[in-house]
């Protein structure tokens, strides 16, 4: 088995506290101590010089479409784990609106074989909350427990009817999993393709309110405090979401929110051109409410980054505004354009806390062993350097889809080198 010894890095682990320039070990796979226990490994130690890079805990994103199986014409298992892992990411959490859906421990056990066999990072699955995500009868929320879901979500829809997401909660609950949330009344959003407001009026494109978000993220801080349990509020994207969660943390509420990098980077006034790249779920906003989503993550209250990485073929997204589905790539963008936008641009955290987001947070909400360099642990690692400047060439990606707003865009900071247990699966 392997032996490398990654030298001089400022080695940024937050789960154990640690951020000093050091040495960091692994042998047969695993994080270990000291030099010396290299030297019992009998094959070659591999020295990887990291003077100026930063040695993280290996990333996670915890909100990514794998579109397997039922859509692999736009992305597999295989491709979005190599998008992953250039990505700087060794642990994926794929979502259950897949053909068929993951609403069953059939499709869960699946996805894991298939994983297994051809993915390079961690992909771990989610279930659904209701079956077919039609919101109306559970899902055996209990035996896609069993089949390792490491959350139950309806991604891409979401739950209307209360009682049936109380219940939802409460099994949640009762199996030990969190439930995930992708927020949006149907009632107030109705066909809405962009954000309510000025651009929606100019263009003559149906809106998306603002208020079609935050009375869900409402109802489910009611729900997780009558339920007692964590509800995790996807890829949030208005003001008055960031200001509920906000309240709602204060007084000890298990409920979380995550933010994607096109809610922080893009604002609406990018669909006067109609380009579909531009046409997501929620819908880009206007300014005010990308300084509310910069200043929930500087005050902790969006405790969780990642993509929504949401691939769909050309012939998909080249039709006309309305009629595209929604969503764009992101693993390999996420990292750089967070460590240009919150780290250098508006300084909104820092970079350890920009690490911790990306792994002690997302493997404490759901209760998985990954986003730790601790001694013993399975040796994920990703080097960062936060100085690199690169230009985003869509082209060259390995995800199978082209659809990102970015091509072009020059940032700062990205993934270097991606080790998923001891083996470097991607190395720019
Ligand atoms: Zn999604």
């Amino acid at each position: 088995m392997n032996a490398i010894i990654i030298r001089n890095g400022r080695v940024i682990d937050p789960a154990n506290k640690r951020d000093e320039v050091g040495d960091i070990y692994i042998a047969d796979g695993k994080l270990v101590a000291s030099e010396p226990e290299l030297r019992n490994a009998k094959s070659e130690i591999e020295e990887i010089d990291a003077r100026g890079l930063i040695v993280a805990p290996g990333l996670i994103d915890m909100h990514v479409h794998l579109r397997e199986p039922g859509f692999s014409h736009k992305e597999t298992i295989e491709s979005g784990a190599r998008a992953a892992a250039a990505g700087g990411f060794t642990t994926v959490v794929c979502m259950p609106n897949t053909a068929p859906v993951c609403d069953n421990p059939g499709t869960i056990a699946w996805i894991k074989d298939r994983a297994s066999t051809v993915s390079c990072v961690s992909v771990l699955p989610t279930g659904a909350i209701s079956k077919n995500l039609a919101g109306e009868e559970l899902a055996p929320i209990g035996s896609l427990a069993q089949a390792g879901v490491v959350a139950i979500t309806d991604d891409g829809h979401c739950i209307q009817n209360h009682e049936v997401m109380r219940r939802a909660i409460e099994y949640a609950r009762m199996v030990g999993v969190p439930v995930l949330d992708h927020c949006q009344d149907y009632n107030l959003v109705g066909n809405g393709v962009v954000h309510e407001g000025y651009w929606s009026t100019l263009l003559g494109l149906p809106g998306w309110p603002a208020a079609g978000e935050e009375a869900i993220v409402m109802r489910n801080i009611l729900l997780a405090e009558l339920c007692d349990h964590h509800v995790h509020c996807q890829h949030i994207s208005t003001a008055g979401s960031v200001r509920l969660l906000r309240e709602a943390r204060a007084r000890g509420v298990k409920i979380s929110g995550e933010v994607c990098p096109h809610h922080i980077a893009l604002t609406d006034d990018a669909i006067q051109n109609f380009d579909t790249n531009y046409k997501m779920n929620p819908p880009l906003r206007s300014q005010n409410h990308v300084e509310a989503l910069l200043e929930g993550i500087a005050d902790g209250t969006l405790s969780i980054l990642c993509s929504d990485h949401a691939p769909h073929a050309n012939c998909e997204k080249e039709v006309e505004f309305d009629a595209a589905p929604f969503g764009i790539i992101g693993l390999e963008t996420e990292l750089g354009l967070f460590l240009d936008l919150l780290v250098h641009k508006h300084r909104t955290i820092d970079i350890a806390r920009l690490i911790e987001m990306y792994t002690i947070e997302p493997a404490r909400l759901l209760k998985i062993d990954a986003g730790t360099l601790s001694i013993s642990a399975r040796a994920d690692v990703t080097l960062i350097d936060p100085e690199l400047e690169w230009t985003v060439q869509v082209g060259q990606f390995h995800s199978a889809s082209r659809n990102s707003p970015f091509d072009g865009w020059k940032l700062k900071g990205r993934a270097v080198r991606t080790i998923v247990a001891g083996d470097t699966v991607w190395k720019l």
